[in-house]
């Protein structure tokens, strides 16, 4: 679950649980929505999840697709064209 209203952001379970790729993301972001916990995990700041200002810098440190940006408001995905996978 989230309690953001305008971004969600999905990461494939690959790319959360490899330690390198985890710090990159906590790295790209400028607005800190990606975190690592104490095991090198990555984790989601759901707080931060509104503040997406849409770089698309996430998108591009991880290998295609397995990251998405997703607009709440507008049903759209970064980067375009990607499926939101279910569940
Ligand atoms: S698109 Fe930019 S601001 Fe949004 S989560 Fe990715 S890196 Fe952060």
């Amino acid at each position: 679950m989230t309690d953001a209203l305008f971004i969600d952001v999905e990461v494939d379970a690959s790319v959360a649980q490899d330690r390198e790729l985890a710090a990159k993301l906590t790295e790209v972001c400028p607005v800190d929505i990606f975190a690592q916990s104490d095991d090198g995990a990555l984790e989601i700041v759901q707080e931060n999840l509104d503040e997406c200002v849409l770089c698309e810098l996430c998108i591009n440190a991880a290998p295609p697709g397995t990251v998405k940006v997703i607009k709440l408001y507008s049903g759209e995905t970064l980067p375009a064209g990607a499926a939101v996978a279910g569940g």
